[in-house]
């Protein structure tokens, strides 16, 4: 069942919009602007009833907070109010309110209106899910993984929490591809996402195909020391495949891992380190493949010796 959620001070005008929605949705109620928004930041409603005159913070503001909030500014939110003058509607729909509903309400309108929002924001979701997945993989993609580093970063600025960037790609891929062919290429690719996918499963843990055999990993929280060894894990997950490379170049397929661990700060610029990230691998991939190698918190190398 979809959730929504109503906000408005009036008891009486909530119980009545929940009891001409509460057969088809999870219906909870908020009764002041403050409490709503603490509840949009809880949990995933589809959608939003909001009473636009309300004591303390009203409608209006709510709303603005709601559109500066990437977590909450695609819910739709549709407005209720007895101002059915256009200066307020008109204003309300500028600062990203999907619809307006003025009282009396009429039961099968606002089922019809609140139905449609609903709908109109699944597929919404869906469209951007799809957007943002890699089709291979089933991992997140370059795009996604574009909003989702620039969005980490400056949290972890604001929150002064070490960030991980790794960068890894499949070792002779290019001869691998050449001599079992590019169908059993994506086979390899498929599977090495799903192996480091599967080591990289907390709310922490953010892992994308950067492109081609190509992988970036995000983590926030750890210690470059912790992630140094978990990064060998992964690799040697990787090996433990075993699956069969060209033999001329390698017995099994391997992956070379690069990364650094930083505190950033306000001024730091997050393309710096990736850079730093992308030398590391480089350096794996000079000395030997199939190995991490790691830049701690003050750039110095952790080394991995096979
Ligand atoms: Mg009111």
């Amino acid at each position: 069942m979809e959730k929504i959620l109503i906000v408005d001070d009036s008891l009486m005008q909530a119980t009545q919009l929940k009891s001409i929605l509460d057969d088809e949705y999870d219906v909870t109620l908020a009764q002041t602007a403050e409490d709503g928004l603490r509840r949009v930041n809880e949990e995933n409603f589809s959608l939003i009833l909001l009473d636009v005159v309300m004591p303390g913070m009203d409608g209006f503001t709510l709303l603005k907070k709601l559109q500066e909030e990437i977590v909450t500014q695609s819910v739709p939110v549709i407005l209720i109010t007895s101002l059915s003058d256009a200066i307020n509607e008109q204003r309300g729909l500028i600062l990203g309110a999907v619809d307006y509903i003025t009282k009396p309400f009429n039961p099968l309108i606002i089922k019809a209106r609140v139905n449609t929002h609903v709908k109109l924001y699944s597929y919404r979701r869906q469209i951007e899910r799809q957007s943002m997945t890699d089709q291979l993989t089933g991992i997140a993609n370059r795009r996604k993984y574009e909003q989702y580093s620039a969005t980490k970063w400056g949290e972890a600025i604001r929150l002064h929490v070490p960030v991980s960037i790794c960068m890894f790609d499949i070792d002779r891929f290019k001869v691998y591809n050449d001599t079992f062919g590019h169908p059993a290429g994506d086979k390899v690719i498929a599977a090495v996402a799903q192996t480091a996918s599967s080591r990289l499963q907390r709310s922490t843990d953010f892992l994308a195909r950067y492109g081609g055999e190509e992988f970036v990993a995000l983590s926030m929280g750890d210690s470059s020391g912790k992630m140094f060894q978990h990064l060998r894990e992964i690799r040697q997950a990787v090996e433990d495949l075993h699956i069969p490379h060209d033999p001329s170049v390698a017995q099994w397929v391997t992956v070379s891992i690069g990364g650094v661990t930083v505190i950033p700060e306000m001024g730091n610029a997050y393309d710096f380190y990736l850079k730093v990230a992308d030398t590391m691998l480089y350096d794996a991939k000079k000395n030997g493949r199939n190995r991490v190698v790691w830049a701690d918190e003050k750039l110095k190398q952790l080394w991995e010796k096979r």
